[in-house]
């Protein structure tokens, strides 16, 4: 059975995400900074497969808030972290605007390799501080693993076929 958006069983309601206006401001800066970079995207999807390109995403507490406050329900189904389940049957982000640092930042562009671990430690440097400002958990984890210890918070929606 598809437990999509408008599915009745109960659930937890979401926690406030805090800090969000402050995260969208940095995603933006991140983005600007990124578009002056330059780094070409083919649209691939591959980023999202995680367990096939050997990638983990790494994801903060808050990011996770904002990320599951301001994401639609997901297009696929949890798995045991192979990929995301916001990236829907053409490889394509269904949450592009609410994803997390750690996203926007990976390119598989081997040109922008170079650049990549400055820009990244930065950013990441300001999201942690951001993060003390506000006395928050900063909880820096692989992406699924919040998910599963989420998972209730979540209208995943059933296996394929379901
Ligand atoms: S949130 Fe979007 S960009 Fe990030 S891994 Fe999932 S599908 Fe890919």
């Amino acid at each position: 059975m598809n437990a999509g958006p408008e599915s009745s069983r109960s659930r937890p309601a979401r926690r406030e995400a805090p800090c969000r206006e402050e995260l969208r401001e940095l995603y933006a800066t991140l983005d600007t900074e990124l578009a002056r970079i330059g780094p070409v995207c083919l649209a691939s999807g591959r980023c999202c497969r995680f367990g096939e390109y050997g990638h983990t995403l790494f994801v903060s507490e808050p990011e996770m808030d904002h990320f599951l406050a301001e994401a639609p329900a997901p297009a696929r189904p949890l798995d045991d972290g192979e990929t995301c389940p916001w990236q829907d049957a053409r490889g394509r982000c269904t949450a592009r605007d609410a994803r997390p640092l750690g996203c926007r930042i990976y390119h598989c562009d081997p040109a922008f390799q170079e650049v990549a671990p400055a820009l990244s430690e930065r950013f990441i440097g300001r999201l942690k501080a951001l993060v003390d400002l506000h006395g928050l958990s900063w909880n820096y984890a692989p992406f699924h693993r919040h998910l599963d210890r989420r998972r209730l918070e979540i209208d995943f929606p059933g296996p394929p076929g379901q």
